[in-house]
């Protein structure tokens, strides 16, 4: 059963963006006896498997274009992320003063048992999401991983028995169309200016993140960043327990002892730092973060024994794919797949938490950052950089003399081989482009694929 407003089932709702999320929303839906009207302006072929999908369940589908006619009609109007908020579509509806909400609120309407961890930040929002969940089953909880991470929470509802524990990863544009969100404990990671092809101002960007608090009340809990003074701001007139990780501050509530290389929670020790399978200060605050947002969520959750088995989860938690993944060790090299590092600050966190010589391979699209904040981690911890694709010539002028760089052209297969030549044992080849893929590859999960195959022959 979905808890809707009379005025929402009333008439037909519609679907805009037919990916996953739009499939799962309209399925829950139709299950509902709910009339789905769907579109999406593209017709690819995943998009008219969908449209087919949802047909034979009853709905109306069009692809390639939208009914805007239709849409201003309907009564209420389910939202895709990936959909732009200037997009025909989405115009159309506010302007005929449609209710526009996303895929999570539905589900969430669906879901009214769960419990809600909610992770949203600017960086880190997956690796704390697969984080939290893993550590949830490692307490020995019923709990999935859904949102952007992945699994569409509309899925997650349609499920015989849904999970009892969920741990939802939250864009800024899902917070946007979210009015019902009110996790049992919400995590701010980070914030960092970040999407402002879609956001006039960084102020707009933060005011949609602020949304997680927007139903705060007494018994919301809230895991921020003690280390980031925005996220501190964002979250401060928020009603309920405020809980803070750090990496600077020893009495924070989650702290890095880095003296004694512990991750500690609640002032007792929880683990040894070198005991974590990650690379990087950023992923300790990850872990940090997690540890203490499932502890506050429930009192079971804070036990001896479940403090043990949250230990022995970040013992076994390994990096996700593309994110500063392993790819591989041959004659004494070891190849890093960072290919999720899209943007500068990720390449920045991904140099700084390497320990050993590293061959940096940068480039693809160029996104219009400069490569300069680089300049200080790769004194300390590069050998060379190969820079390659369309920024080749960007960020030569803008990392050159720093150390050894070597400009080539996009071909990949080349980048490796200089790659190999480079590398003596002991040293990491470290793909982290600090751009986007689009100039040589589908996605970067084509990109990573690609360098894990070359470098390695190893697992995709
Ligand atoms: P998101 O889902 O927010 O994009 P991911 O967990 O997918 O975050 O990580 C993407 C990239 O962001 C990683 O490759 C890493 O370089 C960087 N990153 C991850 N966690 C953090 C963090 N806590 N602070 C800064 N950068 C991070």
């Amino acid at each position: 059963m979905i808890t809707l407003p009379e005025k929402w089932r009333s008439g037909e709702i519609a679907i805009i963006g037919l990916g996953k999320s739009g499939v799962a929303a309209a399925r829950l839906l139709r299950r509902e006896g709910l009339r789905v009207y769907a579109s999406d302006s593209a017709s690819s072929d995943g998009v008219r498997e969908g449209a087919k999908a949802l047909r034979a369940e009853g709905a109306d589908a069009d692809i390639g274009s939208h009914d805007l006619e239709r849409i201003s009609r309907a009564s209420l109007v389910v939202a895709s992320p990936g959909v732009p908020p200037d997009a025909s579509a989405l115009e159309r509806a506010h302007e005929a003063r449609v209710p526009v909400v996303s895929e999570i609120e539905i589900a969430l309407r669906a879901l009214p048992e769960a419990k809600v961890i909610a992770v949203t930040g600017t960086n880190g929002k997956t690796t704390t999401t697969a984080l939290v969940g893993h550590l949830l089953r490692a307490i020995g909880l019923d709990a999935i991983d859904a949102g952007n991470i992945g699994t569409p929470l509309a899925a997650v509802a349609m499920e015989r028995k849904p999970p009892r524990w969920i741990a939802l990863e939250l864009s800024s544009f899902q917070l946007h169309d979210t009015p019902g969100i009110a996790p049992t404990v919400g995590v701010l990671t980070n914030l960092a200016p970040d999407h402002l092809d879609r956001y006039a101002t960084v102020e707009e960007y933060y005011a949609d993140k602020k949304l997680l608090f927007r139903n705060a009340k007494t018994i919301s809990r809230w895991v921020v960043n003690g280390d980031d003074r925005a996220a501190i701001d964002l979250a401060r007139e928020a009603v309920g327990t405020h809980k803070h990780f750090s990496l600077r501050q020893p009495d924070a509530d989650a702290t890095y002892d880095r003296e004694n290389d512990m991750l500690v929670v609640g002032g007792s020790p929880l683990l040894p730092r070198r005991e974590l399978n990650l690379f990087g200060d950023h992923n300790v605050a990850n872990a940090l973060a997690a540890s203490l947002a499932v502890m506050i969520a429930d009192k079971g959750n804070a036990t001896p024994e479940a403090r043990a088995r949250i230990g022995d989860g970040l013992r076994t938690f390994h990096a996700l794919k593309h994110r500063l993944e392993i790819a591989g060790e041959s004659n004494g090299v070891m190849w890093i797949n960072d290919s999720k590092a899209t943007n500068v600050s990720s390449t920045l966190v991904a140099i700084q938490g390497m320990t050993r010589p590293t061959i940096l391979l940068l480039g693809g699209r160029h996104k219009g950052e400069p490569y300069r904040a680089l300049v200080e981690p790769l004194r300390r911890n590069g050998k060379a950089v190969v820079a390659y694709g369309e920024a080749a010539p960007i960020i030569e002028q803008d990392l050159r003399g720093v150390v050894p760089l070597e400009r080539l052209g996009s071909d990949f297969d080349e980048v490796i081989a200089r790659a190999r030549a480079l590398a003596s044992p002991g040293d990491v080849v470290l793909l982290s482009p600090a751009c986007s893929s689009y100039d040589m590859f589908k996605n970067y999960e084509e990109r990573g694929a690609t360098f894990k195959r070359l470098a390695v022959g190893g697992r995709q």
